[in-house]
């Protein structure tokens, strides 16, 4: 029999136990809570978003670029990408769908975004977990791996026992209450791994003045784009979310990914938005032209009434009088001022909501040190999956389709 160790019983560790369970072997799932999984019972609000139908690599990046202006054309150059672009499109959603249907979970898909039929993400977890338990893997739960030493016979040593390899599936450092505190980092350290720096990843964003105040519980649909020291970081759409503390919604989370380090190197971050993205990017004038056949003898204070939330168009409409000194606004050309205004809004950003807020990692174990069958360069017989590595995708069902492609590579290969 050969023995296998898994060190995080989370949507990773899980995948990669079902893999390494055959016949000839014995897996052991070695998890700190006191259940498994605490994390996937949390996402997709509940619901589990698991995978996307578009898995371009695109939408999956890792630390190490980020610097680089145009990131996409540099990225895809690179091996660390190209490591990512394989594991995931060597099996991609459709495995994973095969695979949850193998343990009875039936899913459906929502505009590319796939989800169990259920809808529940906790009881996807119980049932994962009792598929294992009648695979014949071995859980030893409340059990925090510290230390992980080997032998003169290069067996790993994890207490009393012993194991021929070891799967380490400790997660990240994103909301460490579910038990991914950056600890399984030190583990990879120990068999001779490089971490990189870590960054929260699909996180709220701070912003510095009265907005937030002003603008708390306004949630609308509109484009954001991301830049630090001036510098295109991204742009994505879809409902933004502004709260007493935060900014926040999809497409903030999206464009954190990239913001979050230069918000820590005290870089000049901004979001510009587009609250009225259901025009295309040269439409103002058509757009302006048939409101003023319809409504033009209203002022500036009406004219764009209905459009926006009235919170939020009472608040840009303060803004943009701010801009200069005139008493009345009142003009074309003010309306049409007006409209560029709402649809390039400028927010300075000075800060994150941190690991407890964010769903990602971004940074971890150096890809460059790991092969494509998940296992340590450094050390044969360690094998690597899921969030602990540099990878980080967007939003969407990317980060569990990851945990689930490089779960399985590394449970296969185990
Ligand atoms: C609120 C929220 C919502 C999300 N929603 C989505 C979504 O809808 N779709 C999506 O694709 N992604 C989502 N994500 C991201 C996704 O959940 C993670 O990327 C994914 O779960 C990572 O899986 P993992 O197994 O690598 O790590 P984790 O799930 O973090 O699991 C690691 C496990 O290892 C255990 N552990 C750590 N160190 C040790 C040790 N030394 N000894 C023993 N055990 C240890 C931890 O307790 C933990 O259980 C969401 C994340 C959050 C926080």
């Amino acid at each position: 029999m050969k023995r296998i160790a898994i060190i995080g019983g989370g949507a990773a560790g899980l995948v990669a136990a079902y893999y390494a369970k055959k016949e000839d072997t014995s897996v052991v799932v070695y998890e700190k809570n006191g259940v498994v999984g605490k994390k996937l019972r949390l996402t997709g609000n509940g619901r589990c978003n698991y995978s996307n139908a578009d898995l371009s690599i695109l939408h999956f990046e890792h630390s190490r670029g980020y610097s680089e202006p145009d990131f996409m054309d540099s990225f895809a150059l690179e091996d660390d990408l190209k490591l990512i672009d394989k594991v995931i499109t060597d099996d991609g959603n459709n495995q994973f769908t095969g695979f949850l249907n193998e343990i009875g979970i039936v899913s459906c898909e929502h505009n590319g975004y796939f989800y169990p039929l259920s809808e529940r993400a906790g009881e996807m977890t119980d049932v994962l977990f009792g598929a294992l338990k009648r695979r014949g893997v071995d859980f030893r739960l409340s059990a925090p791996v510290e230390e992980i030493k080997t032998d003169s016979e290069g067996k790993f040593v994890i207490g009393e026992d012993l194991y021929d390899s070891v799967i380490l599936a400790c997660g990240g450092k994103a909301a460490p209450s579910t038990g991914s505190d950056g600890g399984g980092y030190r583990l990879a350290r120990s068999f001779g791994h490089t971490v990189t720096y870590t960054y929260p990843s699909l996180v709220p964003l701070l912003v510095r003045n009265h907005i937030t105040d002003e603008l708390a519980g306004v949630r609308v649909k509109g484009r954001v784009k991301g830049f630090y020291d001036d510098v295109n970081a991204g742009c994505n759409e879809g409902e933004i979310q502004f709260t007493k503390d935060w900014i926040s919604g999809i497409p903030v989370l999206q464009v954190s990914r990239r913001l979050t380090r230069p918000i820590e190197e005290k870089r000049a971050v901004c979001l510009e938005m587009d609250f009225l993205s259901f025009l295309g990017e040269n439409e103002n004038d058509a757009f302006l032209e048939k409101r003023l056949s319809n409504l033009g003898d209203l002022e500036l204070d009406l004219f764009f009434e209905g459009i926006l939330p009235d919170k939020l168009y009472r608040f840009l409409l303060s803004e943009f009088r701010k801009l200069d000194y005139h008493e009345t606004f009142e003009t074309d050309t003010d309306k049409a001022r007006f409209l560029d205004f709402i649809r390039h809004y400028r927010i300075e950003i000075t800060g994150h909501a941190g690991f407890p807020q964010a769903q990602c990692t971004r940074g971890g174990v150096l890809l460059s040190e790991v092969g494509d069958h998940m296992e340590s360069l450094k050390t044969p017989g360690v094998f690597f999956a899921g969030e602990m590595l540099d990878v980080d995708g967007d939003c969407g069902g990317y980060n569990l389709q990851w945990a689930y492609s490089s779960g399985r590579k590394a449970g296969e290969n185990a």
